[in-house]
């Protein structure tokens, strides 16, 4: 079961990964997705803009109009400014990091030879796969695969 969650951890992090070098270089776009607030204050509107390389997106302005047109509200792009690709991929590298540290210790046997028929992490020393990748796993509980019973209590 262990080598299931590796595996299937694995591969969500692949994604992720996949996903945002996409999104980093659609129509010729940037890791980093710069987010900054332009104030009208002879109107006193607020509006939240996101540069994505060459592109500006707008939010909604503050306070909200009711024929506002715009397909984000503020806090909506902000959101997607905090996640830019740029952020997902130092993600990406924490969380193999953190896999990598979560192996399981090479399998050994018992006096009189018998393997052992549990694996431990070879970092927490608990059974594997331990509760820090049960709560890594768990970051993407939403998606296909994911097995409820790699929760630890
Ligand atoms: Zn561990």
């Amino acid at each position: 079961m262990s080598n299931d969650l590796m595996e299937w951890l694995t591969a969500q992090i692949n994604h992720d990964e996949q996903i945002a070098r996409q999104a980093a270089t659609t129509y010729g776009g940037a890791p980093d997705w710069r987010h900054y607030i332009i104030r009208d204050e002879l109107n006193n509107h607020t509006t939240h803009a996101m540069d994505v390389a060459a592109r500006t997106i707008l939010a909604a302005e503050e306070p909200a109009k009711p024929d506002d047109e715009y397909p984000l509200m503020p806090a909506e792009l902000v959101h997607i400014a905090l996640h830019d690709p740029a952020h997902v991929l130092r993600q990406v590298a924490a969380h193999r990091r953190i896999l990598a540290r979560h192996t399981t210790h090479d399998s050994g046997t018992d006096e009189d030879g018998t393997p052992w028929s549990i694996t431990y992490c070879g970092h927490c020393n608990e059974t594997h796969p331990c509760g820090d990748l049960a709560d890594l796993a768990s970051i993407y509980a939403e998606r296909p695969g994911y097995d409820p019973t790699w929760v630890v209590e």
